[in-house]
């Protein structure tokens, strides 16, 4: 299940950790975790492409201390002073690994924060390749997700052959979030709201504007599934 809005602490739980850093490599052994921002004050800059089935994630900043006062204007570590992998390190490896085939995608879930204390879960990805760039001071890690549809399950090896998802862009969650007053749009509920489109994406829906998009309680999302399968 993609799309729905999560709280924080929900997260932390899902995945046994603190997640208080933007990048989670090998967690439980079997997947990754990356917080997300596209929001105009997010720290970095991370983007959708692809009609929204492929997210471009920036990788993560020297921590800020006495040696680096301003960590926007250091390249982005790949290891530390100590020769280890960063996180930047680690989904770096595992990416350019992956693209040449010496080892499946890692399979990346994406939260993402719309707003202050309001976070969507935007599915599964597989991590497919990394590259690092020139912005205007400095190099920068990118690193290339594409999301995924039907890979939900941690127990089952990855799905090589996998067809694409799209996400949701958050302007268009946060539209809907605000038109449908954060609960859901048939029963008034507030909890375990999903972003539902209404016409299906597989029926022609878009998920690039308001109109086609709605909130919906667990329950109703549920109901609506059942009826179009
Ligand atoms: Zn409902």
């Amino acid at each position: 299940m993609s799309d729905n809005v999560i709280s924080y602490l929900e997260m932390c739980r899902r995945e046994k950790a603190s997640l208080q850093a933007g990048m989670n490599f090998g967690l439980g052994g079997n997947h990754s975790v990356v917080l997300m921002s596209v929001r105009p004050n997010a720290p970095y800059r991370d983007r959708l492409e692809d009609g929204g089935t492929t997210l471009v994630y920036e990788g993560h900043d020297q921590p800020k201390s006495e040696v680096v006062p301003d960590p926007k204007l250091v390249d982005q570590p790949l290891t530390t002073h100590t020769g280890r992998p960063t996180q930047n390190g680690k989904f770096f490896q595992a990416a350019k690994a992956s693209a040449k085939g010496e080892r499946p995608p890692e399979r990346v879930r994406v939260y993402e924060k719309i707003r202050p204390g309001i976070w969507t879960y935007n599915g599964m990805f597989h991590l497919i390749d990394a590259w690092t760039e020139r912005d205007e001071r400095r190099t920068v890690c990118k690193f290339k997700l594409v999301a995924v549809e039907n890979d939900e399950d941690l127990d089952q090896p990855v799905r090589i052959a996998f067809e694409r998802r799209r996400i949701i862009p958050a302007n268009v969650k946060l539209e809907v979030w605000q038109r449908d007053q954060g609960k859901c749009a048939i029963c008034g509920a507030a909890d375990e709201l999903h972003f539902d489109h209404i016409v299906p994406y597989a029926k022609g829906g878009t998920s690039v504007t308001a109109t086609n998009v709605q909130l919906l309680c667990a329950r109703h999302n549920l109901a609506k599934s059942d009826r179009i399968q």
